[in-house]
Formats: C-alpha cells, sequence, structure tokens
C-alpha cells in the first residue's frame, strides 16, 4: 500500500507555530495526525521569516499574570531551562503597557520542534505542498499535496489550515475577508548580525537618549513619557536591559538627505538569545513592502525584490552611521518574507475590537490573550500607526478569551482553521505568536475529539466542556490566568 493511501484523522496543513502546537496537541489527543509542510523545516515564522521582535511576548499579561499556558508555556520553559531563552523581561519602559517579552533562541526552538513531534507521534510529510482539498459537497474529507512523488490525494476526517494566509480554507471555497492592496501592511525581509561592539553602542545610547523616541513607546498607551524613556537610557549597563532600539533620527535624517537611507521604515533592531548568554542584532523593521497581497504570486515577488534592496540599503546604514557597527556582519538574511497581513476566514464568531477592548469572556473559550487591538505597521519612516477611525491603541481591562468558534469556518464542514487566519475583524487580528500558538493547541484537540467522536467541528461548539478539559489536561490556561512564576529560581 502506498503511503498515499493511509487515511489520517487530523491533518495539519502548514507547520508554522500554529501548526506545530495543533499537530502536537492532536496527537497527544489520541487522534492519528498528519501534518504536512511545504518547506524542510517546521517554524514558518518564528524561524524561516523570523523570529518576531518580541518572541515569546505577552505570556504575562498587564496584571503581572501568566495569561498563556499549554505547548508554547511548555516550549518556553525547556528552552529556558537548556539556556536557550531569557527570562520574561518586563521592561520598564513598557511597563504601563503591559509588554512583557520573553525571547527564545529561534534555531534551538526549531530543534525542541522536531523532538516533540518524534516524543507526540506525529507523522510529517515535509517539502510538500497542499494545493487542494477533497470534499462531498461541502464536506472536506481530504487533501491534494504536490511534491517530488508527484500529485497525490491524502484522506483525513478533519483538516487544520494553519498556513497564515488561509490557503487551505480559500481552495475549499470557505468565505474568506481581505483587506485591499492598497490597505494591507507592508511586509518585512529580516536579517540578524553579529560582531556589535554593544559598550560603544551603548555609550552612544547613553550620551543620545533624545534619538530614541519610538512611537510605540511614546504612544499614550504605553503611559510613558519620553523624559522617563530618556532617563532609562541615560543609564543602561546591558541591551538585553532594552530588547530592542528604535530611532537613531538624527542619524536617519542625515542618512535619509545623503540619500543612504530608504523611506519606507524607521531604524532599529531587536535581539535574539544565542548561547552562553551571548546576543545578536536582529532587524524585522528595517525592509517595508507595501501593496502587497500574501494572495498574489506577482506581489510576492515585486516584494522579495524590493525588499532584498531594502536590506542592503539598511545594512550600508548601519555600518556607516551607528556607532558600534563598524565591523559587524550579517549572520542570516531570511530566505521568506515574514507577511504582516493576509486573508481571514469568516468563522462562526467575529473576534472584535470591541471584544478586546471590554476584556470580553466567552463560554467556549479556548485560551485568551491581552495583545491590544488596532495598531498597523506603515511603509514610512514612523514604522507604526494606529487606525485614528478606530482609536488609540487601547489597551484591553485585562486578558480577552479567544472563542473556539473563531476557529471554524462558516458553511464548510470538518475544516477548522489556526493561527493568523482565524475569524476576527482588523483590529483584533489574532496574529502574535503566542495567540497562533493557542489556537494551534486547541484546533488540533477539537480536530482531534471530532474525528474520534465522528461530530463536526460546528456540532462540537454545542458542547465544548471536552475541548476545555482536555485542553486543561495539557496545560492550557482558559478560565483563570495564574499567578507568575519566579522562574529564575528554576536555573
Ligand atoms: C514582520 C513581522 C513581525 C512580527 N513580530 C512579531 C512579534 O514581535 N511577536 C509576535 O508574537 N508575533 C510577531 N509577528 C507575528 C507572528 O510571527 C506570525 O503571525 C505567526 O508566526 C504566524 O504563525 P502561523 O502559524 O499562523 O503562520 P506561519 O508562521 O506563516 O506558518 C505557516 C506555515 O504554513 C506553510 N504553508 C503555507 N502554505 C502552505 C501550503 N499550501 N502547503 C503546505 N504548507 C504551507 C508555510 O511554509 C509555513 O511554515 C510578526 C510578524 C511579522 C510578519
Amino acid at each position: 500500500m502506498s503511503r498515499y493511501d493511509e487515511t489520517f484523522d487530523v491533518i495539519v496543513c502548514g507547520g508554522g507555530t500554529s501548526g506545530v502546537a495543533a499537530a502536537i496537541s492532536s496527537a497527544r489527543a489520541g487522534a492519528k495526525t498528519l501534518l504536512i509542510e511545504r518547506l524542510g523545516t517546521l517554524g514558518g515564522q518564528m524561524n524561516v521569516s523570523g523570529p518576531p521582535g518580541f518572541a515569546y511576548v505577552r505570556i504575562i499579561n498587564c496584571f503581572n499574570e501568566r495569561e498563556v499556558g499549554g505547548i508554547l508555556y511548555e516550549t518556553y520553559v525547556r528552552l529556558y531551562k537548556a539556556g536557550h531563552a531569557l527570562p520574561h523581561l518586563r521592561y520598564r519602559y513598557r511597563a504601563k503597557s503591559g509588554a512583557a517579552f520573553a525571547y527564545v533562541d529561534p534555531e534551538w526552538w526549531c530543534l525542541l520542534i522536531f523532538k516533540m513531534m518524534e516524543e507526540a507521534g506525529v507523522t510529517l510529510l515535509l517539502d510538500s505542498l497542499v494545493v487542494g482539498v477533497t470534499k462531498e459537497g461541502n464536506t472536506v474529507n481530504g487533501v491534494i499535496v504536490e511534491n517530488a512523488d508527484g500529485r497525490n490525494t491524502i484522506k483525513g476526517k478533519i483538516v487544520i489550515d494553519c498556513t497564515g494566509e488561509a490557503y487551505v480554507a480559500m481552495q475549499a471555497g470557505a468565505e474568506t475577508v481581505c483587506v485591499s492592496r492598497e490597505e494591507v501592511q507592508p511586509h518585512t525581509l529580516a536579517f540578524t548580525a553579529d560582531g556589535v561592539d554593544w559598550d560603544r553602542l551603548l555609550d552612544y545610547v547613553r550620551r543620545n537618549p533624545e534619538e530614541f523616541t519610538p512611537n510605540h513607546v511614546m504612544n499614550p498607551h504605553t503611559g510613558t513619557s519620553p523624559e522617563e524613556y530618556y532617563e532609562l537610557l541615560r543609564n543602561v549597563t546591558d541591551i538585553k536591559e532594552l530588547g530592542e532600539l528604535m530611532g537613531f533620527i538624527e542619524l536617519r535624517d542625515m542618512a535619509l538627505a545623503n540619500g543612504d537611507w530608504h523611506p519606507y521604515s524607521g531604524v532599529g533592531f531587536f535581539i535574539i538569545p544565542r548561547e552562553g548568554g551571548h546576543v545578536q542584532a536582529h532587524f524585522q523593521h528595517s525592509t517595508h513592502c507595501g501593496n502587497a497581497l500574501p494572495t498574489s504570486a506577482w506581489d510576492l515577488t515585486k516584494a522579495n525584490i524590493e525588499c532584498r534592496k531594502q536590506l542592503e540599503i539598511a545594512w550600508r546604514f548601519f555600518k556607516k552611521y551607528v556607532p558600534g557597527f563598524e565591523n559587524a556582519y550579517i549572520t542570516r538574511m531570511c530566505t521568506e518574507l515574514r507577511l504582516r497581513e493576509g486573508p481571514r476566514i469568516v468563522g462562526d464568531y467575529v473576534l472584535t475590537r470591541q471584544d478586546v477592548l471590554e476584556a470580553r469572556k466567552f463560554p467556549d473559550a479556548i485560551g485568551k490573550s491581552s495583545f491590544p487591538a488596532g495598531g498597523y505597521h506603515v511603509a514610512s519612516t514612523d514604522t507604526l500607526a494606529v487606525n485614528e477611525d478606530e482609536g488609540s491603541l487601547a489597551l484591553p481591562k485585562g486578558s480577552y478569551d479567544i472563542p473556539y468558534r473563531c476557529l471554524v469556518p462558516v458553511k464548510i464542514d470538518n475544516l477548522l482553521a489556526a493561527g493568523k487566519c482565524v475569524s476576527t475583524d482588523r483590529a483584533a487580528y489574532l496574529r502574535y505568536l503566542q495567540q497562533t500558538m493557542v489556537t494551534g493547541q486547541a484546533a488540533g484537540v477539537a480536530s482531534a475529539i471530532c474525528a474520534q467522536d465522528g461530530i463536526t467541528p460546528r456540532e462540537l461548539e454545542n458542547d465544548v466542556s471536552k475541548l476545555q478539559s482536555i485542553l486543561i489536561e495539557q496545560g492550557a490556561i482558559i478560565f483563570d490566568t495564574v499567578e507568575r512564576e519566579n522562574i529564575e529560581s528554576w536555573l
């Protein structure tokens, strides 16, 4: 029998953060699970086109409570104990915004995920593109893949779209929404550098704090005044105290006048933790290409070409203008674009900005988040903007619930979505890493239950108690946030 003749309980399409969480949780819940990934590695925007500037962010909410558990937290704890992650850092200048970062080393994250796949018993099919689904009426019952073996069909009881951009849901005929080409947020090609003379750079920072006025820090929602921020910068001794550095305003303006900077993003970088306490500079805002829809290969091609041009300009700028970067060198240019915005499914519930602001609770909660709504990237030296029509980037009153119904596409059966493409309005977009792993884990468990109990994901909406209790057994946080642990004591 060909391996393509096997039937799986659950087929997960896409192996980014949502997909790996979905596959592990589904297999742990006892389902025969297949994960299909386009590339030869797992991780998506975490480690192929990433990592995100502040991965993992907001495991801890603004009330100093932990709001995320489950597979995400498990990976964080394992990496932290092995020396591949930094402790939760609640930067003083972001304290009032509630943001806490917990940086992880993306390469070790990837190795750990491969190990977890094996531990859970997930079947992997890498280097394989899902190009379509098989259906009976409105019910999905398999996928079509193209790879080194040609074109094949694989049968599955439940299919989960974890492609980030709802590619499989669209192939299944599910309803999706996406902003227009003119509105879509700019995409990025990230890169990482080593060899930075941190002492020299921090000396410059201490002497020129006014150079650093990133709008996301000074924005009223953070409650941080420029003077408070400058005071921190005047006394900084370690780049880890900042986690990111955005601004270099005078240098940028000088470079713009000289034609040495491009006008599509601000200047700055984040950090990546490496073995032995080593830190590298990671640039995820230095290239910005707007007007490119992830649903058009021509647009993506244009963005890939444009971002590489900007990358070269940005790096030449850092070497020429920024003290400490004279002998720095690029260690990694991501091979793939980080797609900031794309299609979302229309689900049985659409999470809204108002839900976020009111920290709304739902009976079918599958996890929590406290990420504020309404901030956008723009292809200008401002880097970030808030949609004025929607008011300021307001903070929720606490953690809001993510309802299971956001994962269930209207009209199509036996298909779930997880990760970036779940059902929300634009402002409530659940695209942050921790959110994608929360929805991924829930989709995995829900699919396993549906396959085992012979019900559809929509029928599961009638009684989510089993879903919630298995998620809790798997360590997820659903109903109550938990007190923040003193993780420094673990080492
Ligand atoms: C520039 C940028 C900065 C960001 N910064 C942060 C940050 O600081 N903190 C944070 O928490 N989040 C951040 N994010 C968001 C976060 O990184 C992503 O939204 C998240 O990683 C998306 O996870 P996902 O699983 O939904 O999708 P992805 O990570 O995109 O994974 C999708 C996977 O599906 C695969 N795939 C796609 N199509 C197919 C197919 N047809 N067949 C098979 N496989 C397929 C892809 O190869 C990929 O592996 C940022 C995003 C961007 C773009």
